[in-house]
């Protein structure tokens, strides 16, 4: 049997491997988002979760899930 999983971004089967939850391309393009945020927070330390939704249109459930996977980090 195949050991394969959904995408958890845009739902395609792909192999599983522990930590990697996402397929090439949506991983990609998370990669670009992560850095995104995380230039955006450096920028603008002083900022909550808000702020960033309203000043730079990003989703708060995808800050929080940056900030719980310990990618970036809010003062
Ligand atoms: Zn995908």
């Amino acid at each position: 049997m195949l050991n394969v999983e959904n995408c958890k971004g845009c739902g395609k089967l792909v192999l599983r491997k522990p930590g990697h939850p996402f397929c090439p391309a949506c991983a990609a393009s998370r990669a670009k988002e992560v850095r995104r945020i995380k230039h955006y927070i450096l920028r603008h330390p002083s900022e909550t979760i808000l702020d960033i939704h309203r000043n730079a249109g990003i989703p708060p459930k995808a800050i929080h899930e940056l900030i719980r996977e310990d990618r970036v980090q809010l003062q």
